[in-house]
């Protein structure tokens, strides 16, 4: 099962891995606690002294299989599930940052990314400046700062579509003593791995199409294990020097490339909480045996679709890196081989009206706060998800006021493009 297993096989088979008589499909383990036969044994679970379980908070055995899973889909040496993808991006930031810190973001990020980073973590004492990812290596490296803790980016932007160029970002961010954290939530380790690049921690939604069918929220961290925090000790005291409340135990002496997800877990989600239920870890791992099959199929649609949607008179524009000359088509090349993901941006000629009056007419697609899930949706940023951002940050996040973001599913391309059709025709 290690090393030479194909993404296939390790969506399907891993994780879970049952003993004799044991269950064959991974159980819900829908409990709280875990019993011990004395008090030491306990005792050496709460100083970290012994692995294992002992409350659902910090790790259950369903949850913990599912992890596995994911870590070694994208390749890390450890990995954490959270409640949602929120959790996973403001625990993965917070595990390095504290009040007075700061960390560098591309401006393109998901919105609740946008709004975590700019306001929320500004009231924890924590800055983030915003870049644009095509300002020149000069004009970003000046927003590094001593106090820089790490650099933030998502492979395929949601919802613009932009493809981040990790491998530049990740020399950066390493020539400046930092990490850097990829949002793989689009790309799904199906087609593309931010490690083989350089990135030092992937963070997922899995609420998108890991889980696949929108059913069950989540998140994931995982870590690449290649990140030398000791090297960078006076940047890392959280991970690299004593922690107070284990007793003055460190973490990257005490747990070695495993630190940053053992921290994480032990004391984020100790304090903190945001835990999976075991019953949405069931239901994310079913999601994910068959992610592999899944995201040809969504890729291959939404290739189809955009096709079709640039060719339509009344189409403004579309934003999809699969298409010859999108701007972002050569990055796609590189890190998004076999496809990138259904989701397209497009916007419609006319005005915003227009727009709402075609998602109104759509039959079989449904307008609906969420993407990447296996039926075909509609969603107009600047009206829903965006509707807090000013027409100023929603241009700076690269969002047309127009803009129409379509999550193509795996139905019959045929039937989403009827759809379509029938809506522009019915919207004129
Ligand atoms: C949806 C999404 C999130 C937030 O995840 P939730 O599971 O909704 O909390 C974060 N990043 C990206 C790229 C997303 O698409």
């Amino acid at each position: 099962m290690e090393k030479k297993t194909s993404r296939a096989s390790l969506c399907v088979q891993a994780g879970w891995n049952p003993k004799k008589g044991e269950a064959r499909v991974l159980p819900i383990y829908q409990s709280t606690t875990f019993k011990y036969e004395n008090s030491d044994q306990m005792a050496r679970l709460f100083d970290l002294k012994d692995s294992g379980f002992f409350y659902t908070r910090l790790q259950n055995p369903t949850t913990e299989a599912v992890a596995e899973k994911i870590a070694k889909l994208e390749g890390g040496v450890a990995a954490m599930l959270t409640s949602s993808g929120q959790a996973a991006n403001f625990y993965a930031v917070f595990n390095i940052c504290e009040a007075g810190d700061h960390l560098i973001c591309s401006n393109t990020v998901y919105g609740g990314t946008f709004n975590l980073f700019g306001v929320t973590l500004k009231k924890l004492g924590i800055e983030c400046t915003f870049i644009d990812t095509n300002w020149s290596d000069e004009e970003i490296e000046a927003a590094f700062r001593p106090n820089t803790k790490c650099v933030f980016g998502e492979t395929i932007s949601n919802p613009g579509g932009n493809v981040f160029d990790i491998e530049r970002f990740a020399k950066m961010a390493h020539k400046h003593g930092v990490p850097l954290i990829v949002d793989n939530t689009f790309a799904t380790p199906i087609n593309c791995r931010p490690f083989e690049w350089g990135a030092d921690i992937v963070t997922h939604s899995t609420s998108k199409y890991m889980d696949g069918h929108a059913v069950s929220l989540g998140g994931a961290i995982v870590d690449s294990g290649n990140f030398d925090w000791e090297k960078h000790h006076e940047k890392f005291p959280g991970l690299c020097e004593p922690d107070e409340s284990y007793h003055g135990l460190t973490y990257t002496k005490a747990f070695g490339k495993m630190a940053f997800i053992t921290k994480a877990t032990v004391q984020l989600m100790r304090d903190l909480g945001s835990t999976p239920s075991p019953m949405n870890a069931f239901l994310l791992n079913l999601g994910l045996e068959t992610l592999h099959l899944r995201m040809p199929q969504h890729c291959k649609n939404a290739q189809t679709v955009a096709e079709y949607l640039e060719k339509n008179e009344r189409v403004a524009w579309v934003n999809y890196c699969g298409l010859e000359g999108n701007a972002y088509h050569e990055l796609a090349k590189k890190y998004l081989p076999n496809g990138s993901s259904g989701v397209i941006a497009f916007g419609l000629k006319g005005s915003k009206e227009d727009a709402i009056r075609f998602m109104d007419s759509l039959k079989m697609i449904s307008i609906v706060t969420h993407v990447a899930d296996a039926r075909t949706c509609v969603l107009h940023p600047a009206s829903h998800t965006h509707r807090q951002l000013s027409d100023e940050q929603l241009k700076e996040a690269g969002i047309a006021p127009d803009l129409i973001r379509l999550s193509v599913g795996i139905e019959d391309a045929n039937d989403i493009i009827a759809d379509i059709e029938q809506a522009l025709e019915a919207s004129k």
